[in-house]
């Protein structure tokens, strides 16, 4: 079957009980027993296991074709879990320009608990060979990268981390399962902020793992969810399957727009360079065309000049909604270097832009006026 059949079909059960279409949500946080003191269905307590996020942990297991999905309040929360799973001594290897939160989590959290970490060049192979040591357990790939939309060559990079018996992790939360599957390019786990494509709407946080095997690391992940309850609510849940109904075309629909998007600003005279993997001068088009169905919705954009004219800009715009995040329905633009701080190494003329639903032509014109005042 195809993406969008899956989808649907992975996140559309009618009710046996009552026929009603769209799937009841199952806020009880607790099960009955019957008066032989059995269980009358497979749940006991929600923090565990919930039929409602039960329904979307599958649902997202299908569409990345694991063996086993877990789905967490947030993406930090599906990143923090995956690190718990590991023992004090245990190293992990990191790219230098994942989302960042990743590293926060190690710096912050892990770092003290007896973890340790290194973040390297993706893009350079034998750095990513050479800073494999034999404590190494988790090699963690973001392709595309934020911001700079660096592409990993993930068949590489896992084939590199299993010769030394690691686990290669892939957040796919850019590309999405529309656009690139990990477990088929031989990575271990996949991880998802369900917060950006799988909800769609800018209204819900969430995270997920999925898993390509269900052995002994995946179970150990699977003891601690339920231990910590680093869950979503069920609404949560359901919100976030009603999205999955629609991923596909949206995000074919809006990697089409942000292509026509991209072409414009690339030609255009104010601005410096377009960071987008849909463009044939992307440095990684090659391995782009190898390891993706399409460019997908993310592109970052440097104006001539510094932080001051790449803020004038954003400040004209009438479509774009000035925040960070992305992955909804709305165009958003962000100053991400604003948005990581004084210790951020962005460019600081560069723009991130998240495209929505809007039609192009709107967004080309409202981009068009602002660079041009
Ligand atoms: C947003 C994001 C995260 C973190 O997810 P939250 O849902 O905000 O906790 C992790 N990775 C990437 C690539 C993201 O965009």
């Amino acid at each position: 079957m195809h993406f969008d059949t899956l989808a649907l079909r992975a996140t559309h059960q009618s009710d046996p009980e009552t026929g009603a279409v769209a799937p009841p949500i199952h806020l009880s946080t607790t099960f009955a027993r019957n008066e032989a003191n059995e269980l009358v269905g497979d749940y006991t307590y929600t923090r565990p296991n919930n039929p409602t996020r039960e329904a979307l942990e599958k649902a997202i297991a299908l569409l990345e074709g694991g063996a086993v999905g877990m789905a967490f309040g947030s993406g930090q929360a599906a990143t923090m879990t995956l690190f718990q799973a590991l023992r004090p001594g245990d190293h992990v290897l990191l790219s230098t320009d994942a989302y960042y939160g990743t590293p926060a989590l190690l710096e912050q959290v892990f770092h003290p608990w007896g973890l340790t970490y290194t973040r390297v060049d993706m893009s350079d192979l034998d750095a990513v060979e050479s800073s494999i040591h034999e404590n190494t357990r988790i090699v963690w790939c973001e392709t595309p990268s934020n911001p700079m939309l660096t592409i990993t060559d993930l068949l590489t990079v896992s084939r590199l981390a299993h010769e030394a018996g690691a686990l290669c992790v892939c957040d796919n939360t850019w590309a999405t399962p529309v656009l690139q599957h990990p477990l088929d390019l031989n990575c271990d786990i996949v991880m998802h902020s369900t917060t950006k494509y799988f909800s769609g709407h800018s209204d819900v946080l969430g995270g997920a793992l999925v898993f390509k095997r269900n052995d002994e690391f995946a179970q150990r992940v699977r003891l601690l969810q339920g231990l910590s309850g680093a869950v979503p609510s069920p609404f949560d849940c359901w919100l976030v399957s009603r999205g999955l109904k629609t991923l596909g075309v949206r995000v074919r629909a809006q990697s089409l727009t942000a292509q026509a998007v991209a072409e414009f600003l690339d030609g255009h005279p104010a601005v410096e360079k377009v960071h987008y993997p849909g463009l044939p001068n992307h440095p990684d088009r090659a391995l782009i065309q190898q390891q993706m169905n399409g460019p997908g919705a993310m592109l970052s954009v440097q104006v001539k000049g510094g932080a001051d004219e790449a803020i004038r800009f954003i400040g004209k715009l009438k479509l774009f909604t000035r925040a960070t995040s992305l992955g909804g329905v709305e165009s958003l633009i962000e100053h991400r270097a604003s948005v990581e701080g004084p210790t951020s190494a962005t460019p600081k003329n560069l723009l991130r832009l998240s495209i929505g639903l809007e039609h192009s032509e709107d967004l080309i014109n409202d981009l068009a006026q602002a660079l041009s005042l």
